[in-house]
């Protein structure tokens, strides 16, 4: 097993910057991180990076994607082409994501458990792509958001049943439908599932130790989700001070979506129109989300739709900063915040010893400059620079 010092880097903490340090790797993991030049002498280096005058932030992690969709045609179009032609694509955006720096990923919904078998593919070192925790198929009732591609039940019965089934087909976290979309026009107002379903969900996910993310627009979505023990809420758009409250209430984490629609301007007009009425709605989420004290994961929503290309995540985390958020907070909500939502604090989101090598090397501090994420010197992902 190789080791490799990263000699000499300034570490990015969460909220601050660090002294200069080294960083010690041993294969995937982190073996060893502290002051320069201060390692025990028992630790043999086969390999010496010098990054005395470059920057360290733990790999990104992106809290919603959809790798199994291109992300240029509608979901509900893609899922109609060959499971096999889509299948290669997969390969392809999960390069994209990791490229970007994105070392984690949360995909919560792919086509047919093809999000399962990436994974796999992944850990089996076939491809080079991010660690991944993947959905397996969305929730939906019958009929509701995106349902071609979901798994439709309805009544307390077929829900524990559904979410039996997404984790014996090797989901890690469980994704339900609780309004419709702007994909599919459904009225973002009307609840999908009754308070028990969705209680029935919760209650069978964290049994089997995993957690539940509700896809939310309307404001009743996002009361009704959060009383029902969701761990996360996605999208959140129609966010009020009555849902939020309910939600920090109920230590509901939201995961943030917004951004990327207003740095594309090739948005097709059908998109437009589906999209403008929650658009001009989203404002206030990251303004109530900060007064109310939820803790923020952004997500790309990378495949979902046609303004979130895969690798988008640092331009989504530029635009935050432009919409209210710090660099500080865009940061932790991409790293040390998603790492607790996705239940992997142990192994990701700071560069700390025991944790898996997922680091960037970055030419500029990024908390001054968020920019500097567009250009990353290297990326290491378990321990492997790529
Ligand atoms: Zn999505």
């Amino acid at each position: 097993m190789k080791t490799i010092l990263l000699h000499g880097g300034t570490l990015i903490l969460p909220d601050r910057v660090k002294e200069v340090a080294d960083i010690i790797i041993k294969g995937k993991i982190i073996e060893w991180v502290g002051k320069k030049n201060k390692f025990p002498a028992s630790i043999k280096i086969d390999e010496e990076i010098d990054v005395s005058d470059k920057y360290l932030l733990p790999g990104l992690i992106d809290s919603h994607t959809h790798l199994s969709f291109n992300g240029k045609e509608d979901m509900l179009v893609l899922c109609k082409q060959e499971y096999e032609t889509l299948l290669f694509e997969t390969v392809r955006s999960a390069a994209k994501t990791l490229k970007s720096g994105v070392t984690t990923i949360r995909d919560v919904g792919g086509f047919n458990y093809s999000d399962v078998y990436l994974k796999k593919a992944i850990n089996e070192g076939l491809i080079e792509g991010p660690d991944m925790l993947v959905a397996g198929k969305a929730i939906s009732i019958t009929g509701g958001h995106l349902f071609p591609l979901t798994y439709e039940a309805d009544g307390v019965k077929e829900m524990k049943k559904a979410t039996r089934l997404q984790i014996k087909n090797g989901a890690d976290l469980i994704k339900i439908m609780v309004t419709g979309g702007a994909v599919t026009g459904q009225n973002i107002e009307v609840v999908h599932f009754d308070l028990e379903e969705i209680k029935a969900v919760v209650k069978v996910a964290h049994e089997h130790k995993i957690k539940v993310g509700a896809h939310v627009h309307g404001s009743s979505g996002i009361k009704r989700a959060s009383r029902g023990g969701v761990d996360a809420i996605e999208h959140g758009s129609l966010l009020d001070d009555e849902s939020a409250k309910i939600m920090k209430d109920n230590g509901v984490f939201l995961v943030l979506t917004r951004g990327l629609e207003f740095m594309f301007e090739d948005i097709s007009e059908s998109w437009l129109k589906r999209i403008s009425p929650i658009r001009k709605k989203t404002a206030r989420v990251i303004e109530l989300a900060h007064k109310f004290d939820i803790p923020i994961a952004i997500g790309t929503d990378a495949g979902g739709n046609q303004f979130a290309p895969h690798g988008s995540m640092p331009r989504l985390m530029e635009q935050l900063c432009k919409e209210g958020m710090s660099t500080t907070q865009v940061i932790k909500s991409s790293t040390i915040i998603p790492a607790q939502l996705l239940g992997v604090e142990d192994s990701a989101g700071t560069i700390e010893s025991g944790k898996i090598a997922n680091i960037l090397v970055l030419k500029d501090n990024p908390l001054s400059d968020i920019s500097t994420l567009r250009n990353i010197v290297n990326i290491i992902n378990k321990g492997e620079i790529i």
